[in-house]
């Protein structure tokens, strides 16, 4: 990438730097996307925003023949930091692999309550949670009573994202790619409709079967031509948290989006986010996260493999749907 820009007759601009350092943050490729955030700094040295992009970049970085970094749940069997005891159990970003050498304390979090599956720490009580939270509470900003649709709604975020919006009082509706997700949608985790949007010839009229009044707040985690239906289907002033678009991942050319008219002509504000920029919600959201579980108020279902050997064949699962829930792989019992 950096011999291409070196042959190119000027330099990028901001954006071109900035789309270099977000390509690099998604890829894993920490030299170039250093060089690009030192560019971006050399233009504007007061942009936070790079530096969100870099440590989220370092906290996330995949390297050849090194392990996968992800979120997981471990016991310290040794430690030289004093922070850290044999005997602890943690959770944050760890490798996929059956013992870990890790040198960045920063990345790891102590498990503070021992009353509920550890497991809920790589989801529900982790990143996942915190997304959810987040990207409801502080880019919806939901109130009672409005329309919320929620895409890929039974996984790792959506199935809390719809409960949180449940206990603020709003209607929610989900979409999910099978009729067992629409299930747990309807009778599990207490939404008022749900669809299989793999069943809908037109997404566009089932938004407005499921909104005969629109939609108010709408949790994207898909993009592609759901968001395009969306954005027709949004009330005035409605708002759109950007969370994900995993139809989008893995394609050569993204898909265009052709309603984005309605973003104007509505008075829309549609925003993305990282979790990475909300960590000192996180108290909050473990004080409050824990308490409703023990209430029983938020349920939470995970897609459990075992072994790490299955790993692989979990993550690629993400991107067909096979994971009912959040997809958690068991690398040891306690
Ligand atoms: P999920 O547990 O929801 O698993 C992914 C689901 O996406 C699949 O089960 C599948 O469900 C759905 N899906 C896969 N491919 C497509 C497709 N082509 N079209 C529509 N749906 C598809 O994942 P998470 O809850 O962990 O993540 C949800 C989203 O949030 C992702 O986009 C992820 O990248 C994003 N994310 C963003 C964060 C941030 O900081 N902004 C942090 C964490 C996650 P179905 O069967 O219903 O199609």
């Amino acid at each position: 990438a950096l011999e291409l820009i070196r042959r190119m007759p000027m330099e990028p601009d901001e954006a071109g730097w900035g789309a270099l350092l977000n390509a690099c943050r998604m890829h894993g490729n920490v030299d170039v996307g250093k060089h690009a955030a030192e560019k971006l700094l050399s233009l504007n040295p007061q942009d936070s925003g790079v530096y969100a992009l870099l440590s989220n970049m370092y906290a996330t970085r995949n390297r050849w023949n090194e392990p996968i970094v992800g979120i997981g749940v471990a016991k310290v069997l040794d430690s030289g930091h004093p922070d850290f005891k044999a005997g602890d159990l943690v959770w944050g970003f760890t490798r996929w692999e059956e013992f870990s050498l890790l040198s960045a304390p920063k990345t790891l979090s102590k498990v503070t309550d021992t009353d509920v599956p550890l497991s809920y720490y790589t989801g529900l009580l982790g990143m996942a949670g915190l997304t959810a939270y987040a990207g409801f509470n502080e880019l919806c900003i939901p109130k009672k009573g409005e329309h919320v649709f929620v895409s890929a709604a039974s996984g790792a975020v959506g199935q809390l994202v719809g409960q949180f919006a449940k206990l603020m009082g709003c209607y929610v509706v989900g979409s999910a790619g099978s009729s067992q997700k629409v299930d747990l949608l309807k009778n599990k985790f207490g939404f008022d409709d749900a669809f299989n949007y793999k069943e809908e010839p037109d997404l566009n009229a089932a938004l407005k079967r499921c909104f005969p009044e629109g939609i108010d707040v709408y949790f994207e985690n898909v993009g592609g031509s759901t968001l395009d239906a969306v954005l027709l289907n949004m009330r005035v002033h409605g708002r759109i948290a950007v969370c994900g678009m995993i139809s989008q991942y893995n394609l050569e050319q993204p898909e265009g989006i052709h309603n984005l008219f309605c973003l104007i002509t509505k008075c829309i504000r549609m925003e993305g986010f990282l979790v990475s920029d909300y960590m000192h919600l996180y108290p909050q959201f473990l004080q409050l996260t824990l308490q409703y579980v023990k209430e029983g108020k938020i349920v939470y279902v995970e897609d459990t493999v075992e072994g790490l050997e299955n790993a692989p064949s979990a993550l690629i699962g993400l991107f067909t749907g096979s994971n009912v829930g959040k997809q958690v792989v068991v690398v040891a019992h306690e």
